[in-house]
C-alpha cells in the first residue's frame, strides 16, 4: 500500500486482490469485514460512501489489520468477537471460535430443558466451556436455568466470565478450572451435561486450514483417534447427573457409533445422533434413565428432530 489517496473503494479492490494472491478463503467479505471494522460502520456504508478517502489513523488500523488476515490468523480474532446465537461473544487466541455447528446443539438443549424442570429450570454443567458459547447461551435462552462452565484453561475462563457478565447471566453461571471432572464436586448433580470437547485426531491437526490450526491446540487436539475426552467424559459423566440426567456432545466426522457404544459402555440407557445442516453426524444425546423407564423417549426424539 502506497501513500497515494486510499478511498473505500481503492483499499477494497486492493486488499480483495491482496487476500487472494495469499489464499485467504473469502477475500472480498473479509476485506468489507475488516474495513467496517477500522471505520466502525455497517457494510452498505462502503457502498455508499465509496469515494471517501480514509484518514492515516484509518489507514494505519486497515494495514495492521490486513497483514494478520494474509497471515491467516482466524477474522475474529482480528475482531476480537464473534456472533453466536443472539449474542456477540469476545473471542481472543485462548479460544475456540464458536462454530455455527455448535448453535444446533444449543438449540437442541434448549428443547430438552422443559422435559426436566418446569419452564426449564435445569441445572447445566459445561465441560470445556472455552467462549463460554455454549453455557451462556443456554442460560440467556432459558432464564430459570443455572450452570457451571469449566475448562482447564485459565486464559479461556477470564474471556467466559466477560461473557457471561455483558450478556447478563453471570450470576447464574459459576466457572471453575477444572481437568474435565477433576474439580467437579460429585455430590453436586445436573440434569445436563453438555461438552464440546476437542476431538480432531492428533495427526489430522497439521492438515487443518491454515486458520484452524492458529486455534489453541489444546482446543482441538482429541488424542490418536479424536476420542480421548469422550472416553474420560463418558466414564465420570453418570455420576455428575441426575437419575435421569441428559449427557450431549458434539463430535467429529465419523465418530457417532463409537461415542454412542462409549454412553452405552458407561451406564447410559439410549444413545441417539443428530446431523449438522451439511448431513455429517454432528451430536449425540445419551440419557442415564432407569432399565425399564422410558419417560423421554419424547425428548429424544425433540433433541434430534432437524430444524
Ligand atoms: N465450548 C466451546 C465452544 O463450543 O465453542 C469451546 C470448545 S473447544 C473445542 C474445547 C475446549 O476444551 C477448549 O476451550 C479447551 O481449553 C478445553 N479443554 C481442553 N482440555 C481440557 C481438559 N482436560 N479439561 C477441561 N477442558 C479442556
Ligand atoms: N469444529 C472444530 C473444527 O472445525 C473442532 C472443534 C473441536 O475439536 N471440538 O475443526
Amino acid at each position: 500500500m502506497s501513500n497515494a489517496v486510499w478511498t473505500i473503494m481503492k483499499i477494497l479492490n486492493w486488499t480483495k486482490q491482496y487476500f487472494a494472491e495469499k489464499g485467504v478463503e473469502d477475500p472480498r467479505s473479509d476485506a468489507e469485514v475488516l474495513l467496517c471494522a477500522v471505520l466502525k460502520c455497517e457494510r452498505l456504508t462502503l457502498y455508499v460512501d465509496f469515494e471517501r478517502p480514509l484518514t492515516e489513523e484509518e489507514l494505519a488500523l486497515m494495514r495492521k489489520y490486513v497483514q494478520r488476515r494474509a497471515q491467516h490468523e482466524p477474522i475474529n480474532y482480528i475482531l476480537g468477537e464473534k456472533a453466536f446465537m443472539r449474542n456477540v461473544f469476545k473471542v481472543t487466541p485462548a479460544t475456540l471460535v464458536p462454530r455455527p455447528e455448535t448453535e444446533l446443539l444449543v438449540e437442541s438443549l434448549v428443547k430438552a430443558a422443559p422435559f426436566f424442570q418446569p419452564e426449564g429450570a435445569v441445572k447445566i454443567l459445561d465441560i470445556g466451556t472455552g467462549s463460554g458459547a455454549i453455557i451462556v447461551s443456554l442460560l440467556d435462552y432459558l432464564p430459570q436455568a443455572k450452570g457451571v462452565g469449566v475448562d482447564i484453561s485459565v486464559d479461556a475462563l477470564v474471556v467466559a466470565k466477560e461473557n457471561a457478565e455483558k450478556i447478563g447471566v453471570k450470576e447464574r453461571c459459576g466457572f471453575l478450572r477444572s481437568d474435565v471432572f477433576s474439580r467437579v464436586p460429585p455430590e453436586k448433580k445436573f440434569d445436563i451435561i453438555v461438552s464440546n470437547p476437542p476431538y480432531i485426531p492428533a495427526a489430522d491437526i497439521a492438515t487443518l486450514a491454515q486458520d484452524v490450526q492458529q486455534e489453541p491446540h489444546g482446543a482441538l487436539d482429541g488424542g490418536a483417534d479424536g476420542l480421548d475426552f469422550y472416553r474420560r467424559i463418558c466414564a465420570e459423566a453418570a455420576e455428575h447427573l441426575a437419575d435421569d440426567g441428559l449427557l450431549a456432545f458434539e463430535i467429529g466426522i465419523n465418530q457417532s457409533e463409537d461415542v454412542c457404544a462409549l454412553c452405552l459402555e458407561h451406564g447410559f440407557k439410549q444413545a441417539v445422533v443428530r446431523k449438522d445442516y451439511a448431513g455429517i453426524d454432528r451430536m449425540v444425546f445419551a440419557l442415564k434413565e432407569k432399565e425399564g423407564e422410558d419417560k423421554y423417549a419424547d425428548l429424544l426424539l425433540e433433541v434430534t428432530k432437524e430444524l
